[in-house]
């Protein structure tokens, strides 16, 4: 060979490298081999595509397999959420394509982080790519050629997260490869992909909830037991499942932590991966949508979704499909973040293994069938594996990122035209605006509705001057609304408004909708008791007002002197907590109205007595409250409020309902000592508590109160909740050596005694049933509906009783509480027959006086008109719903047992019903 050719043939050879470099990147041979040992082979189907059944070779980069010591999908092996996190920073540390970011910690000082994935010039001018992002965000004032502009020189950001749900394991070791994958691959797709996207990943968002699931995973091995024989009773500290449930109030740190996140990062897509049906759902919906989805957005998922059927499709994969699954109705999703911010919140479901393992395809024939949204159905008798899991998602993720980086000038557009309309439609059309007034009863609470609003990214005015505001503008109608100067006033010509608006609207569910996935009604100021204006008059945008730059805060006040303060009870948590705030002083509680120094009270005003120093202000002062200070004790009729000695209880079955009730319960600063239903069973485990708090408890196997006092079926080994070498993060909120048992008839009869004794036994939800069922309060019965579907929603409830303490600070005769379907409780009438009242003729008086106070009595009911009934959801059958008891306080001995057919603690949504169950909690000595 001359030098001449040798000479070409280098330059010829340059040449090839360059052009394709893709075909000479070298394979990582072990780790590819694994992959496709893990892949379950089939003779007519396919597990995996040609996107991820290789893995590309990196000198620099350490794969998964490198850092962890497997290769994700391997049976048997889950990464706890420190060494995910160390496999994340290891390729950020060796990736210039590669930056990691914490997202902050959770409620148990984990990390939850961010990786974000680009091309090196993209990496090294993230900051401008997050402003540019942001001006599309928010449009206002962009002018046309800015606008141009920023469409041609931004990138979609494109953000991905991992296992919300604990036991939904697969998503954090895809992860994993994919962040490798994308890192280094030098395919032409994946650089156009890092060109033209910038793909942030998040692998753990419930990250207490993944330590949890790794520990009850290896568990489960060492026990030998079948794949989810062990329950994962905790998650996160407070919420299991419904960590998905708070993409409205914002209310666990998990949420808090993404919500930052996106507006920081300003995401174009925020896509939530999730595994339950088989073999990948992506998500559209059945509808009926939210109403403040932007129709674009709508769109935008049916056009990711049918790309990934078509391409995952075409590659042979079987079960992709969409539609059939979730309505897209309640935006409390973590996903819905998105929906309601000009983003795509979009999300898959795929198949799981519940764990890191393989088990063969079983599924009941009707998620078989080929519909028009299934076309390509999942198949029954193949082997899944978590590998196939993995497969599945990764691949489909690679599909959606190819499509936003070929059309990103499109998702971007579509980005920005979003915000403009949303800008534009709270400047031509009603509402224009909301007010919230400062002045009203419940201040404080109005105050945390301001600051939710403000998480959400949207802006809170504060009117500088009085105003009036035609209430119907354009007709005959010439009735004003006052807007006080304070008042805190939500524009709507702003691009973040669909937060507000949803949780101020008036959600309509038809009876022929598709069945819903969860709540059909949210609408929060009725929820909390705030009063709020919808403003149709676009004058309002012309007001002087000035932007709220820290969250509002609403101080209380004290006015006079004197040792004594009056402080009336407003009808809010505050108020009811103010016994506990204001521990160390002498509470008492009025127990009827009355005047002082000219002033009226209501019964259920607190009377204060000062000690020494200004604790008693500072505590009114502090809960936003109004207090009278006064020389004079009132003469009135009071009881002291003696602070009980609270028991929260859970069962081993779930602890995410009593976690909604411990985490309000925390939040407001009321301890309590939390017990299991199983310590009922050890004899005098009660007599250190006044009040025993049961929320509401999903039953073993979806059972009734049997089941719920049973437990789970004594069948194979113990199965404990314990803090252990192998499970080290196990046990720390309560531990057991074995999770199958409920309280027992020992601990049923220990709980009567309790409340015999003079406890009070609070009860709430399918928990209200227990009580009923175990004949403790006989008057008390229950009726299973026939018709009624009330399907988590709002609905108007009516004072029964306005002598109960529960409706201490009430102050209006019928208002909107949360219910959801069940229970439907009712006290039986008193026999008022000529016979009965004969027989009360002859028998002692004191014995007919104890009969009559044995009665169960009804606090407050559901409407006693059907048609009067819904304020917000669904309601079909209301006849079954009307009159029913929605609290009911019945006697047992010397003490009660409180029911709450509502769930007064509901999400962090209902702080309107807080205090119902606060006050029975407080005057749990005092009820009648
Ligand atoms: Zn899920």
């Amino acid at each position: 060979m001359s030098r001449v050719t040798l000479g070409v043939a280098l330059l010829v050879g340059l040449v090839l490298c360059a052009a394709s470099l893709a075909a000479q990147q070298p394979v990582d041979a072990e780790y590819t081999a694994r992959i496709r040992e893990l892949t379950p082979t089939d003779p007519k189907w396919k597990f995996t595509t040609e996107l991820v059944d290789y893995l590309p070779a990196s000198a620099t980069v350490p794969t998964p397999l490198k850092v962890l010591g497997y290769v994700p999908g391997t049976i048997g092996k889950l990464s706890y959420v420190a060494d995910i996190n160390r496999y994340f920073r290891a390729v950020a540390a060796a990736s210039p394509r590669v930056k990691l970011f914490s997202l902050g910690l959770s409620d148990e000082g984990r990390e939850m982080i961010l990786l974000a994935i680009a091309d090196e010039e993209t990496i090294t001018r993230l900051d401008d790519y997050r402003g540019r992002s942001a001006r599309l965000a928010d449009p206002r004032g962009l002018s046309g050629e800015e606008r141009k502009r920023l469409v041609a020189a931004a990138k979609p950001i494109y953000w991905l997260t991992g296992s919300i749900h604990s036991p939904e394991t697969g998503s954090p070791e895809m992860l994993m490869e994919l962040a490798y994958r994308l890192a280094v691959d030098e395919s032409e797709r994946t650089q156009s992909i890092r060109k033209n996207v910038i793909t942030l990943i998040t692998p753990v968002l419930e990250v207490d909830g993944r330590d949890r699931v790794v520990d009850v995973y290896q568990l489960t091995r060492q026990l030998k037991l079948p794949r989810g024989a062990v329950s994962l009773p905790y998650w996160g500290k407070y919420t299991a499942h419904d960590n998905n449930r708070d993409g409205m109030v914002l209310s666990q740190q998990l949420t808090r932590n993404y919500m930052k996140g996106f507006l920081y990062w300003r995401p174009v897509v925020g896509h939530d991966l999730h595994e339950s049906v088989p073999f990948l759902y992506t998500s559209t919906g059945t509808g009926p949508y939210n109403d403040e989805f932007d129709p674009i957005v709508v769109n935008e998922w049916h056009q990711l979704a049918y790309e990934e059927i078509n391409e995952l499709t075409k590659r042979g994969l079987p079960g992709v499909w969409t539609h059939g699954f979730y309505d897209g109705w309640a935006p409390n999703y973590v996903l819905a973040i998105a929906n309601l911010h000009n983003a795509i919140g979009r999300f898959y479901e795929t198949y799981t293994s519940s764990g890191a393992d393989c088990h063969t395809v079983n599924l009941p024939a009707a998620g078989l069938e080929r519909v028009w949204y299934r076309p390509n159905p999942p198949v029954n008798g193949v082997k899944w594996c978590i590998r196939s899991n993995i497969n599945y998602q990764q691949s489909g993720v690679l599909v959606a990122l190819k499509y936003v980086a070929d059309n990103r000038t499109t998702f971007l557009d579509n980005y920005v035209t979003k915000a403009e309309r949303m800008v534009q439609r709270g400047r031509t059309s009603a509402p224009y605006a909301f007010v919230i007034p400062h002045g009203q009863r419940r201040a404080a609470e109005a105050a945390d509705l301001v600051n939710l609003f403000r998480s959400h990214g949207t802006e809170v005015q504060v009117a500088s001057s009085d105003g009036a505001l035609l209430r119907k503008p354009g007709g005959s109608d010439t009735t004003k609304v006052a807007v006080k100067a304070g008042d805190w006033i939500v524009r709507m010509d702003q691009p973040y408004t669909q937060t507000a608006r949803t949780l101020l609207a008036i959600q309509r569910y038809k009876p022929d909708d598709p069945q819903p996935y969860d709540d059909t009604g949210w609408t929060i100021d009725a929820l909390r008791h705030v009063e709020t204006i919808q403003v149709a008059d676009s004058a309002v945008l012309a007001m002087p007002m000035t932007m709220l730059v820290v969250d509002a805060k609403v101080t209380g006040t004290v006015t006079g002197s004197g040792p004594t303060y009056l402080v009336p009870h407003l009808g809010d948590w505050r108020s009811a907590v103010l016994p506990w705030q204001a521990a160390g002083l002498k509470v008492a509680v009025a127990e009827s109205a009355f005047t002082a120094e000219g002033q009226q009270y209501a019964a259920g005003t607190f009377i204060v007595t000062e000690g020494k120093g200004t604790a008693a202000r500072d505590a009114i002062n502090g809960l936003g409250l109004k207090g009278a200070a006064t020389a004079v004790a009132p003469a009135v009729a009071q009881h002291p409020v003696q602070l009980p000695r609270i028991a929260l209880m859970h069962t081993w079955r779930e602890t995410q309902n009593e976690g909604w009730v411990r985490f309000a319960l925390d939040q407001m600063g009321v301890p309590f000592t939390y017990i299991s239903d199983q310590s009922l069973r050890t004899p005098g485990s009660l007599d250190r508590f006044d009040v025993v708090v049961f929320p509401h408890a999903a039953a073993f196997g979806g059972g009734g109160s049997s089941t719920l006092l049973n437990g789970a079926p004594m069948i194979g080994p113990p199965i404990p909740w314990k803090k252990t070498a192998l499970t080290p993060n196990l046990g720390l909120w309560d531990q057991t050596d074995d999770m199958r048992p409920g309280m027992g008839l020992d601990g049923a009869a220990a709980l009567r005694r309790f409340v015999e004794r003079g406890g009070l036994l609070l009860v709430e939800g399918v928990t209200s049933e227990l009580p009923v069922n175990l004949g403790f309060t006989p008057s008390v019965s229950l009726t299973p509906a026939r018709t009624l579907r009330a399907r988590g929603a709002v609905y108007r409830a009516q004072v029964v009783r306005t002598d109960s303490p529960i409706l201490y600070g009430y102050e209006r005769r019928t208002f909107p509480v949360y219910f959801n379907q069940a229970p439907l409780l009712s006290v039986q009438q008193p026999d008022t027959s000529v016979t009965a009242r004969e027989n009360e003729a002859i028998m002692d008086p004191a014995q007919v006086a104890e009969q009559k106070r044995m009665r169960g009595r009804v606090i407050l009911q559901f409407h006693e008109r059907a048609d009067s009934l819904l304020v917000s959801g669904l309601l079909v059958g209301g006849e079954e719903l009307a009159r029913k008891a929605a609290v009911i306080d019945a006697p047992l001995g010397l003490g009660h047992v409180v029911y709450f057919a509502i769930r007064p603690f509901w999400r962090w949504q209902t702080q309107g019903s807080f205090a119902m169950a606060l006050n029975a909690i407080a005057n749990w000595n005092a009820l009648r």
